[in-house]
């Protein structure tokens, strides 16, 4: 075990995970702090995803505490605290607050603060952090439902959120490459800094970055800051060289698709996937109210498919969904079809399922809470964003595909399975 992180949410840790794993390490992401013992003789990288981001401050430090005392247990080297790269946070934290207790727990007197994610369009210059083409402060995330952003500049925000003295370390020194980044870091310390704010603009300075925090034993930022760690490792020679694939090997078993995301993209998976000849039944959300069709039904059907990977759906056009909420109320629709579609994937673990695909983040989240994994390891890519995992910890393991609703190309249903050997 190399590099052990710890997210402040569920999203936000699956992202990390598969830049790590892109980066050719053997990762697995944990779903809070398991509680069984883990298998971990060849995993590279663990990311404990917490539920921590809009708890109160002593909450999300007692939880990212417990995740550290787990990740030193099981042997990690360097570790990493990921929060978003919007740096989505109140006045009171939990950035702050979280970083300053996992020094003080580590023993160590200098991190550094890096939300930077050029992909989506996340930069740093002289401490302000943009998104797109605004300072953070003018982008919609100030106007956002839990954690308005009204101030850019990661320094004050970092200062107001901590004891914690921050510096900051600006682009014309990044672009001077590792080592003038590493000495400013030195400079830093000499000066009684603790937490250093960090420019990047482009993956090149993430990477540059991340190669002159070699040494550090705890770094912060979003998932982008991962990017140069594992390279790290591999000049220490203690990972595998680049490009040599990871193994993943699903399970043999049958294989299912459960859909209860209305979104765009999954509606349009499901039209090519019907068009394409699988065999798909509709769930309608008053018929599962009124008790007219059972989790048991929608199982028989399943099981009894023989050409092709069937498709269990909810979801539906904009106007039945009104229609089913308007009837059922928002909250109760939608609740109802979760615990329906997690019912369905028990049932089809138990009949010998062992390939499964599920659409939609909050039904995603309702059938791995019931199906219980310890951890989910990170296999390969199916669109972005979307890797399969296997689930550890369980006598009955599975690969499973967790889609967010807009995530993945319209034939995702049909060409997921091509990756599972
Ligand atoms: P996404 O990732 O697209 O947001 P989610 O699974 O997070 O998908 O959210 C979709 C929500 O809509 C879930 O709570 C789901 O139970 C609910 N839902 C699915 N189908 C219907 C339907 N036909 N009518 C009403 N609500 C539905």
């Amino acid at each position: 075990m190399l590099l052990g992180a710890i997210a402040d949410d569920l999203t936000g840790a699956t992202d990390l995970a598969l830049m790590l794993s892109r980066e050719g390490m053997r990762t697995i992401q944990t779903i809070g702090i398991p509680k069984a013992e883990l298998d971990l003789k060849d995993v590279d990288a663990v990311v404990v995803a917490l539920k921590s981001r809009t708890n109160p401050a002593g909450d999300a430090v007692a939880m990212s505490l417990e995740a550290l005392a787990f990740l030193r247990d099981v042997g990690a080297q360097q570790f990493l605290f990921k929060y978003c790269s919007t740096f989505d946070s109140s006045p009171a934290g939990n950035i702050g607050p979280v970083t300053e207790a996992l020094m003080q727990a580590l023993g160590t007197g200098l991190t550094i603060v890096c939300p930077a994610f050029p992909a989506n369009g996340r930069t740093i210059y002289k401490g302000h952090l943009f998104v797109g083409d605004q300072l953070l402060s003018d982008s919609p995330m100030r106007n956002h439902p839990l954690t308005p952003m009204t101030d850019s500049s990661l320094v004050r925000l970092m200062a107001g959120q901590s004891q914690l003295r921050v510096g900051l370390v600006t682009r014309e020194t990044v672009v001077q490459g590792p080592s003038a980044v590493a000495q400013a870091f030195e400079l830093a310390r000499e000066k009684g800094e603790q937490a250093l704010v960090v420019d990047a603009l482009t993956d090149a300075d993430l990477r540059i970055i991340g190669e002159a925090a070699a040494g550090m034993v705890l770094i912060t930022g979003g998932s982008g800051i991962a990017l140069g760690l594992p390279e790290n490792f591999r000049r220490a020679g203690l990972l595998r060289p680049a490009g040599e694939e990871v193994v993943f090997s699903a399970p043999a078993g049958r294989s299912m698709i459960l859909a209860g995301s209305c979104s765009d993209a999954t509606r349009g998976q499901i039209k090519a996937a019907i068009a394409a000849g699988i065999p798909a039944l509709k769930l309608d959300p008053l018929a599962i109210a009124e008790g007219r069709l059972r989790v048991e039904e929608a199982l028989i059907w399943a099981l009894a498919q023989s050409a092709g990977v069937p498709l269990i759906y909810s979801s539906a056009e904009p106007d039945e969904v009104k229609a089913a909420q308007a009837a059922l109320g928002r909250e109760r629709a939608g609740s109802l079809i979760e615990h329906f579609l997690a019912e369905m994937a028990l049932g089809l673990r138990a009949s010998g399922v062992r390939r499964l695909i599920v659409a939609g983040g909050e039904t995603s989240g309702a059938v791995v809470g019931a199906l219980a994994p310890d951890a989910l390891f990170i296999g390969p890519e199916i669109d972005p964003g979307v890797p399969w995992t296997l689930t550890l910890g369980q006598t009955e393991p599975m690969a499973l595909a967790l889609k967010s609703g807009n995530f993945g190309a319209p034939d995702f249903f049909l060409k997921a399975w091509d990756l599972l050997p």
